[in-house]
This record gives C-alpha cells, sequence and structure tokens, in this order.
C-alpha cells in the first residue's frame, strides 16, 4: 500500500481544471490523494453566458461559486485561490506570483505538481503566465517534487473542434484512464454554468449526453 501522496494543480482560471483534468483529480480522488488546487484568478474576465445571468462585475463571485461546486463533485480537497485579475497575470510582479507559489508549495509540500505546459494548451497568456511562476517557485522549493504537464498528445489532435496547442506523443509519460469519470467529469463542466458556450464548443454534444444519462 503506497502512503497518502500529496497533488498541487497550479491554475489561472476557475474552469482550467475541469477542461484540462477533470477526470485525473477524480482518478487521484479515488487512490486516496489529498488534492490542493491553487487558483490564480477569479475568471472575472469570462464569458458571462447566453442568457446573460450576471454582470461582468458580478461574475468572479459567481465563477468561484461555480468553482467550488465543480471541485466538490471531482474530488478537490482544498482550494487556494487568488485574485490577480483575469487576463491580467502578465501585468503582475513576477516574482510576487512565483513567491507566493513557492511558500504554497513549502506549506502543503506536495509529491506531485500538476499544471499547464508551456504553451498553456489555448495559448491564454494567463495560462503561460502561471506555468512559468510554477516553474520559478519549483526551483526555490527545499524537497523533491514530481512535475507534470497536462498535455494533449497529437494521436487526438483531430477529436478536437477548437484550436489548441498539442504536444508530440513521444513526450507523454503517463496517461490515464478516465472513462470511468465520464459522468463526473460532465457534472463538473455543467456547475461551470456560465461558461457553457466555451463548455458546448471545446465539449461539443456534452449536455446532450448528461441529460441522456440521467433521463
Ligand atoms: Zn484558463
Amino acid at each position: 500500500m503506497s502512503q497518502i501522496q500529496t497533488i498541487l494543480y497550479v491554475f489561472a482560471h476557475p474552469d482550467d481544471e475541469t477542461f484540462s483534468c477533470g477526470g485525473t483529480i477524480c482518478h487521484f480522488h479515488q487512490l486516496g490523494m489529498k488534492q490542493t488546487l491553487f487558483c490564480a484568478t477569479h475568471g472575472e474576465a469570462g464569458k458571462t453566458g447566453n442568457p446573460q445571468l450576471y454582470t461582468q462585475n458580478e461574475l468572479g463571485n459567481v465563477r468561484l461559486q461555480e468553482l467550488q461546486n465543480a471541485l466538490s463533485i471531482l474530488g478537490m480537497d482544498r482550494l487556494i485561490i487568488r485574485n490577480w485579475g483575469d487576463g491580467r497575470l502578465s501585468e503582475q510582479p513576477f516574482l510576487s506570483i512565483v513567491n507566493e507559489l513557492h511558500s504554497v508549495m513549502e506549506e502543503i509540500r506536495p509529491d506531485r505538481v500538476i499544471t499547464f505546459p508551456p504553451s498553456g494548451i489555448s495559448g491564454h497568456p494567463d495560462h503561460k503566465v502561471i506555468q512559468k511562476a510554477t516553474i520559478a517557485a519549483i526551483q526555490k522549493i527545499s524537497f523533491p517534487i514530481k512535475l507534470y504537464y497536462i498535455v494533449i498528445p497529437e494521436s487526438i489532435a483531430h477529436l478536437s473542434s477548437v484550436p489548441v496547442l498539442f504536444t508530440p506523443d513521444e513526450y507523454v509519460s503517463e496517461k490515464i484512464d478516465v472513462t470511468p469519470y465520464h459522468k463526473k467529469i460532465i457534472q463538473a463542466l455543467s456547475a461551470h454554468k456560465n461558461q457553457h458556450l466555451s463548455v458546448e464548443k471545446i465539449f461539443s454534444g456534452i449536455f446532450v449526453r448528461l441529460h441522456g444519462s440521467t433521463a
């Protein structure tokens, strides 16, 4: 029996965790690992949905609540969220972000850190900043750690309905079968209610599957 491991996920926006690795979070929860998400912003610059239910000013608080709902579905144990400005991470003092992440890592002492690859997958500048800051923070820590990037391998490029940056398959070191968690992934995507336009674009037809499976 392996000892309980601790995982720290580092992302920029509420929904990055579900969009990029919801099944991975479910998987490690199932294995009894202790998981924390560090989210750098409240996602207040995101879409407001159609019909629009909230103003852009209200969106940050709403998305925080949606994130908490999604995390409880996926099995995340703890959320650490900052308010560094959606779309404005590159305007923040880089060293402040690094120091903050460093102190979180020293407190949690994760065995694994999971974040975006340098491409940011979607190429969003916030994703790239948080990835760079994660690397810089890891270089300062006082204990061994394993760093993983969530990537989309080239071999499944044809399945994507949106432009994303892929990674050659030979660089993929670990794959996790998330088919047992499809329902939970769909529920967590649905919890990000105000992002339904993005969810429908990226995971086309997914709400039909949710409603079909619960009917
Ligand atoms: Zn994002």
